[in-house]
């Protein structure tokens, strides 16, 4: 059964160099229980994708399409009916833990906070049920460290915080954008482990750059590029038999295929280029290429791509 519905999706925001087009008419959907992947390199839009679900963005950010979460457009919902869904239907759990958490605020009183917002619950249990959020995403020690600061923790620590935060009212769906950037190889299994556990009932997107977690994780990956996206299908169809040049070329530069980067630098989201915007960069590109924007295409059932070759 369908949880989210992208339907058409553009999210622009103002810069003193022109307006940023980080996501350009997305179609994304999400089934309940489905587990998704979003990947690309830094700045290709998937953190303003994820944020635009959550409705976490700047003022001046301008937001068309449609956004349907269990078929009502989050995106005409007013203030106080979007805080109710988030955080109790839909939750994020933010990118860096460290700028993310408050500093001043023992950690216990943040979950708390978080969930005496969503549920009926007084002080007292809303701290004895923050305490429980931080064994459960195993935090030696939780009664103790309710009472700590961010800064008395370790990074993998901050991170299960986050985590423990993020489902702390037992959401439904949930974004999590870049969960293990920054950790060590060691700690970063721990969270892979720890998130594939906790989602194990749950819808999520998680944004990585990152298509090893992506791959331990999702049913399925949808890869990013400029703003659109560019292929979707089971994870194991993208890992095994990718057919965008894009998603080949990411494939070939992990170090375990070869560590062949793809030539160039992604290209500006204010004047993405024309045509195909991956054409610059591809080994495959023709005269076409740089005049016909492509259209995502089924070219097997489940796996879409866009790409002139499979016109
Ligand atoms: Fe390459 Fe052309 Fe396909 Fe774009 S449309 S990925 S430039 S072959």
């Amino acid at each position: 059964m369908l949880l989210l519905d992208i339907i058409h999706l553009k999210t622009q925001f103002p810069t003193q160099d022109g307006m940023v087009k980080a996501v350009d008419t997305v179609d994304l959907q999400i089934a309940e229980g489905e587990r998704i992947g979003l990947i690309g390199e830094t700045g290709c839009g998937k953190t303003v994708l994820g944020m635009s679900i959550v409705r976490l963005l700047q003022p001046s950010t301008t937001i068309e399409g449609r956004i349907l979460y269990r078929g009502r457009d989050i995106l005409q919902l007013n203030d106080e009916e979007m805080r109710r869904l988030r955080g109790k239907e839909i939750s994020m759990i933010l990118q860096n833990p460290t700028t993310s958490l408050n500093p001043v605020l023992k950690i216990g009183d943040q979950i708390a906070e978080a969930i005496q917002l969503h549920q009926k619950l007084g002080k007292r249990e809303a701290k004895s049920k923050a305490v429980e959020m931080l064994e459960s995403v195993n935090i030696p020690d939780a009664q103790r460290r309710a009472d700590q600061y961010p800064h008395e923790l370790s990074g993998g620590m901050k991170e299960r915080v986050m985590i423990a935060m993020g489902l702390a009212c037992d959401p439904s769906f949930v974004v999590a954008d870049e969960p293990t950037k920054g950790l060590d190889a060691k700690t970063k299994m721990q969270i892979i482990d720890l998130l594939r556990e906790a989602t194990a009932h749950k819808s999520l997107l998680m944004i990585t750059h990152d298509l090893g977690v992506a791959q331990a994780i999702c049913d399925r990956i949808a890869v990013m590029y400029a703003g659109e996206l560019l292929e979707d299908a089971s994870s194991r169809l993208i890992l095994e038999e990718p057919i965008h040049p894009y998603m080949q070329g990411f494939i070939n530069s992990l170090p375990s295929r070869g560590l062949m980067p793809i030539p160039g630098t992604s290209p500006s989201l204010i004047a993405p280029p024309p045509g195909c915007r991956f054409h610059p960069r591809c080994s495959r590109a023709t005269k076409i290429c740089e005049r016909r924007h492509p259209e995502m295409v089924e070219v097997e059932k489940g796996h879409y791509v866009r790409c002139l070759l499979c016109a």
